[in-house]
């Protein structure tokens, strides 16, 4: 039997029209809109695409959406001038500064100037040491939705086994933290981890964030896990062209797992859907409202 293909696109989808419904109704109750404030410095091609992706969806739910291009070789004051602005701006409720930034440029510094009331990619660490106690916090959004696509097949994950691939502060920490929160059993591995194979093929919920091309392969996955691949890479295709593949080898993973993302069409959509409901939250928290229904 072969696995049931998890539908980031359509559940990314959905998730965007309830924040939109939400969006329309802290509007019409309170008037207020939320706002979403997009910081990009220099002209990488990769982070344009995503920028704009993020300015479309954000007036697509009905909230207000700025944008500020630096040049690349912008001083890291003037950055901080402009986030310390974003700040005080009662009209900006969430603000991303798009990662990488140049090497001029200390990423640590820039993000420890943003409001965490603000922080709608959850990487200051006054929202990971929330996240990590256990408290509420703006957690970041790809752990987000890795969360709501294993919950579009597991009500709940309570007791399950899970496998967090990678340790970043982006996805394997949070996610770690977002696991244990919904009372899975979570492994954690990284590039010093011994027996992965071993490692994986224990767990009912696998979740891969390595950035290596189809590491994670068929024989590595329990039958009838749960598999969520975040990686994003780009391969060189036969007609001249790039292809996307994932951190796990899909056509092989398939064959064994109950449910599984693709690559593309899984974790991506729902990293945006989740900045929208993360701006959405922090605009009803920052006026006080009760948390919204997403
Ligand atoms: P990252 O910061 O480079 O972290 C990669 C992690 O993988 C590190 O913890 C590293 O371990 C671990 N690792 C590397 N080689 C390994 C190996 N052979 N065995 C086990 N672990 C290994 O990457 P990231 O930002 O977390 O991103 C991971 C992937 O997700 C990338 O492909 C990225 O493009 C993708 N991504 C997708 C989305 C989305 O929206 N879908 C969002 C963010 C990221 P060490 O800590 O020991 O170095």
């Amino acid at each position: 039997m072969t696995a049931r293909i998890i539908d980031g696109n359509l559940i990314a989808a959905e998730l965007r029209a309830r924040v939109a419904n939400e969006v329309a109704r802290v509007q019409r109750d309170n008037g207020i809109t939320p706002g979403l404030a997009v910081v990009l410095v220099g002209s990488d091609p990769a982070s344009q695409v995503y920028v704009r992706s993020k300015h479309k969806q954000t007036q697509a739910a009905g909230m207000a959406s700025f944008e500020h291009v630096l040049p690349g070789d912008v001083a890291q004051s003037e950055l901080l001038a402009l986030i310390a602005r974003l700040n005080r701006d009662p009209a900006v409720h969430g603000i991303l500064v798009q990662l990488p930034l140049p090497k001029s440029i200390d990423t640590e510094t820039v993000i420890d100037a943003i409001d965490p009331a603000k922080d709608v990619d959850g990487l200051h660490p006054n929202n990971a040491g929330r996240l990590a106690g256990g408290f509420a916090a703006l957690s970041p959004c790809t752990p987000l939705g890795c969360i709501i696509l294993t919950k579009s097949v597991h009500a709940s994950l309570e007791g399950m086994n899970a496998i967090v691939i990678g340790r970043s502060n982006l996805v394997g920490r949070p996610l770690l933290q977002l696991l244990l929160n919904e009372n899975a059993t979570v492994t954690i591995a990284h590039s010093r981890s011994r027996e992965l194979k071993q490692l994986c093929a224990r767990a009912d919920l696998v979740y891969a964030a390595v950035g290596k091309p189809e590491m994670v392969r068929g024989d590595w996955i329990k039958p009838g896990a749960t598999v969520i691949d975040v990686g994003i890479n780009r391969l060189p295709g036969t007609d001249g062209k790039t292809r996307l593949v994932g951190d796990v080898a899909f056509a092989e993973a398939w064959q064994v797992a109950g449910a599984i993302t693709p690559v593309p069409g899984g974790v991506g959509q729902m990293t945006v859907a989740c900045l929208l409901v993360n701006t959405l939250r922090a605009a009803c928290a920052i006026h006080g409202l009760p948390k919204p229904g997403v």
